[in-house]
């Protein structure tokens, strides 16, 4: 294996063997050359363009008890609430006004909200905003539900497979939950019509460069639309409490191999990467990623939707963070695009 041509076989051929992929993950030499070929290839696409996607979180009850999670359903400490589709619809029509497009609506698995009711709230807001698209990031359902969704109007779905290794997804949940399940909503998704996204946590309690090598694999084999990773960052009511934060750097690392391997992808520069350092969202575009999700949940209930500590921008108004993204983004010399930005195959 010529080590030094890595870099330019894996633009070339969009893959590496396993080794050649432990090698640029375990080292730190060909970091800056693959991340100028991931920036070549971003701006081949996308340009200087950077979409964004209006953040609503709009419950943090969830049926499920992730052990990495902070509003995982055994935290009795999580101060739980829920948005009213009222209250939903205020948030889109203030993003709209902001310039989004795209309104991501993530939740929980929360179980008070019936099929009909998510339905309701995905056609009101094509309804009152037919340019622009609806993703959903509310987990696991049958594939029954999945085609309602659909029907009702929504654009995109969103679901982290979180890890592609049985054995390692079992150590990050409870017995009940299963990676094959997981796996065959991504497809039952894919085949519905829904633009996918996957992704998964850098640096997660027990993840080994193997499992990272078969996340992407995995995501070779699914090839979604948009491809979610941040660092895993730790909650301090989770049984991960005594485990580190994830790696910035190889985070950074992998949005610019994800680049190479998947040029067309969306692929953000997430609040996680901005949480874990203050220049991470812009380090993240500087790397290949292309979008960014502000929030636009009520500032009032923001701090709660806490998946990990010291989570950003909880305490700023929607508008106070378009201007902080508009301005990071020109600090960088790229550009917010305010139109629906889909992906570019
Ligand atoms: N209930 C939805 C939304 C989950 S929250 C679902 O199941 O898809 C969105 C993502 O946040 C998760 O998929 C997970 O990858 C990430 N996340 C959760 N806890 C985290 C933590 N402690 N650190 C970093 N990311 C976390």
């Amino acid at each position: 294996m010529e080590i030094l041509d890595l870099p330019e076989k894996l633009k070339k051929e969009k893959d590496l063997t396993d080794s050649e992929f432990k090698y640029i993950l375990e080292n730190n030499d060909l970091d800056s050359r693959i991340r100028t070929l991931a920036v070549e290839e971003r701006e081949k696409i996308y340009g200087k363009d950077v979409y964004v996607r209006g953040l609503i979180e709009f419950t943090n009850y969830c049926k499920n008890d992730c052990y990495y999670c902070g509003i995982r359903r055994s935290n009795l400490k999580a101060h739980r609430y829920r948005l009213t589709r009222g209250e939903i619809l205020a948030c889109c029509d203030e993003g709209y006004k902001l310039g989004y497009r795209t309104f991501v609506l993530q939740g929980g698995e929360d179980l008070s909200y019936s099929d009909d009711d998510i339905c309701g709230i995905v056609s009101s807001i094509k309804e009152s905003h037919p340019d622009c698209a609806v993703t959903l990031s509310i987990g696991e359902k049958s594939r029954e539900t999945y085609l309602k969704y659909y029907s009702a109007g929504t654009d995109r779905y969103l679901l982290r497979h979180e890890t592609a290794d049985n054995e390692h997804y079992s150590k990050l949940h409870p017995a009940n939950m299963s990676p094959d399940n997981r796996k065959r909503c991504l497809y039952d998704l894919k085949e519905i019509g829904f633009q996918v996204g996957a992704g998964f946590m850098v640096g997660s309690p027990y993840q080994t460069t193997e499992n990272i090598i078969s996340d992407l694999r995995f995501l070779k084999e699914l090839s979604p639309d948009m491809i979610g990773i941040g660092p895993y960052l730790t909650h301090d009511e989770t049984p991960f409490a005594g485990f580190k934060n994830g790696s910035y750097q190889l985070t950074i690392k992998l949005l610019s191999i994800l680049r190479l391997m998947f040029p067309y992808v969306l692929l953000p520069a997430t609040t996680a990467l901005g949480t874990i350092n203050v220049r991470g969202r812009e380090e993240g575009i500087l790397a290949g990623a292309n979008v960014l999700m502000p929030n636009l949940s009520p500032v009032s209930v923001r701090k709660y939707y806490e998946l990990y500590e010291n989570k950003i921008c909880t305490g700023d108004e929607s508008a106070q963070c378009r201007n902080c993204l508009e301005k990071r983004v020109e600090s960088i010399g790229y550009r917010i695009i305010t139109d629906i930005g889909n992906v570019k195959r």
